[in-house]
């Protein structure tokens, strides 16, 4: 069991400064005009930094259902006019939470010509080229993601921070050789089925938890957030492409909500799975 670490990010008290959260990109300071959450409690995404992580032994190594899916399944990839979503099958499900999620869709955060570091959540102020997010409704309780998306218990999201390496990455290109065909709002085009776990970084057990929100409007409090500690691999050529082909002529509807770098004194850390922990200031 050495090696892991899995941290919960405990910060009820983020509500102190909302207000805070709103120097960002112009447009986003009008969000809680129009989207009171915006302006509100337990916004995403955060910057995850060594004060605000608090050891919790009760966190699990996460643990998917129904991931492998069949290539005689087929996931549809749409063009929403700001983002290329990918739906997932009803089969798919994250086991190990109080409540049982089921997945409705994937989508990417990437950056732009203006700011090419794409990610949302940050780890020690670090960017990242992009990041995954699989949406998951708490299927125990709600019928589907359109009535779980306003609940304080309605979403699960998967994270996965995205970084440009050599080379090529095989799983992520089963997604992105379909996105010549979804160039434009409104297109759609079929994905055959594959092992969506391939998406994720091999430690499942290496996680920020925390509860925060959708990160664009309506901004709902309502997100188990789940962000992986290792980053994954893109090629530069697949990171170049994405923004050539999607980013660059799709219409963005919102800018980029800004990372909440919340202060050590609102918010305490816990860490499971310590093993050498040295590099945190936690003793174990
Ligand atoms: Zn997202």
């Amino acid at each position: 069991e050495s090696f892991k670490y899995t941290y919960q990010v405990v910060c009820r008290l983020i509500n102190l400064f909302p207000l805070l959260t709103f120097s960002g990109p112009d447009g986003e300071k009008t969000w809680p005009k129009k989207y009171p959450y915006c302006g509100g409690v337990f916004q995403s995404p955060i910057d995850f930094h060594n004060d605000i992580l608090q050891y919790d032994s009760t966190l699990l190594p996460l643990e998917l259902e129904g991931y492998n899916v069949s290539s005689t399944d087929q996931f549809m990839l749409t063009n929403n006019g700001h983002s290329v979503r990918m739906s997932l099958l009803p089969t798919m499900h994250i086991r190990n939470l109080p409540f049982q999620y089921t997945a409705a869709q994937l989508h990417l955060h990437w950056g732009n010509r203006n700011r090419p570091e794409g990610s949302e959540h940050t780890i020690s102020g670090r960017h990242f080229a992009a990041e995954l997010h699989i949406v998951h409704y708490n299927s125990d309780k709600y019928p589907d993601v359109t009535t779980a998306i306003d609940k304080s218990d309605g979403l699960a999201v998967l994270a996965v921070l995205i970084e440009v390496r050599c080379p090529l990455n095989p799983s992520y290109e089963k997604i992105f050789n379909h996105f010549q065909n979804v160039k434009y709002k409104d297109q759609v085009a079929l994905v055959p089925g594959f092992d969506i776990q391939e998406l994720l970084p091999d430690r499942l057990d290496e996680y920020y938890r925390y509860e925060g929100s959708l990160t664009t409007p309506p901004c709902y409090p309502s997100v188990l957030w789940t962000v992986f500690r290792h980053p994954v691999k893109v090629s530069q050529e697949q990171a170049s492409l994405n923004k050539k082909d999607i980013f660059l002529f799709s219409l963005s509807l919102y800018p980029k909500k800004s990372t909440i770098k919340l202060a050590a004194a609102l918010c305490v850390v816990k860490v499971h799975f310590c093993a050498p922990c040295h590099f945190l200031n936690l003793v174990c």
